[in-house]
């Protein structure tokens, strides 16, 4: 492991490869959330489904304890964006519910987030969420070797725009990842390409555009923690972690490492 410039995390295929197997606990672990979030289920429950999960794989979560969190995910329901704490709140018919999750494995890390509609919920917010996931996949696409940070970030904002009329967060962004969750650089979700830190082998990424129905505009709630927009309108949030190979791209918390959806953006897969 080395450093580059501005605290740059440079990462070794070893490394790369024990962030491949945190990655994958956090990919296995959101599919099994995305199975039991349906109506009647607790959040709070969700996080006791994603702790067993996380530590019966092997695995540390990321978020408990971390600067205090009380859970191992952030359940965010409906105008709630991120960071939302886990517990009594009983998920119902028509909402959606963003979760995000980290793990840790040999100390290094993986970082995902999607957003999950319980039941029938409008069309425009399935349509939020068809968005949001792929911006994140458009911005993942755009990183190559040799080219910059914020070439996710136009890519991302780029996207969106294409799509429609959306608030992207602007206080809030992507981020390095690897001996620590949140590492620089950041990775914003909107701006001009070819800033930033150079994207090099061996450097990871966490990209994760969270995106309203409104405006970009939130508050943080009174336990210190929940992300609201302040015009009440809904939400999504979707993350993954990618690394740049000398081969191509490879998102490390998705199961089949994105090859599925890079093949469909014409990006070649670096997976090992
Ligand atoms: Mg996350
Ligand atoms: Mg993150």
């Amino acid at each position: 492991m080395g450093f580059l410039d501005r605290g740059v995390e440079i990462k070794t295929p070893e490394q790369v490869d024990a962030m491949r197997r945190a990655g994958l606990v956090v990919g296995r672990t959101l599919e099994v959330l995305r199975d039991a979030a349906r109506a009647g289920v607790s959040t709070g429950e969700l996080d006791a489904i994603a702790e067993d999960h996380i530590r019966s794989s092997g695995a540390t979560p990321s978020f408990l304890g971390y600067h205090g969190f009380p859970g191992s995910i952030c359940t965010s329901v409906n105008d709630e964006v991120v960071h939302g704490i886990p517990g009594d709140r009983v998920l119902a018919e028509g909402d959606v519910v963003s979760i995000d999750c980290g793990a840790i494995v040999d100390g290094w890390h993986g970082d995902a987030a999607i957003t999950v509609a319980i039941g029938a919920v409008p069309d425009e917010v399935t349509e939020l969420m068809r968005v949001t996931e792929q911006a994140m996949w458009h911005g993942i696409a755009a990183a190559h070797l040799g080219g910059r940070v914020t070439d996710i970030s136009y890519a991302v904002e780029r996207h969106v725009r294409s799509q429609g009329r959306y608030g992207i967060l602007e206080d809030y962004t992507g981020h390095g990842i690897g001996s620590a969750m949140h590492q620089p650089p950041n990775v914003p979700n909107y701006g001009r390409a070819g800033k930033g830190p150079r994207l090099v082998e061996g450097l990871a990424l966490a990209v994760e555009p969270m995106l309203t129905l409104g405006g970009k505009d939130v508050s943080v709630l009174d336990d210190d923690w929940t992300v609201v927009t302040d015009d009440g309108r809904w939400a999504a949030h979707y993350e993954h972690t990618f690394t740049l190979t000398a081969t191509g791209t490879w998102v490390l918390t998705a199961i089949d490492g994105g090859e599925e959806q890079l093949a469909a953006l014409g990006v070649r897969f670096g997976g090992r």
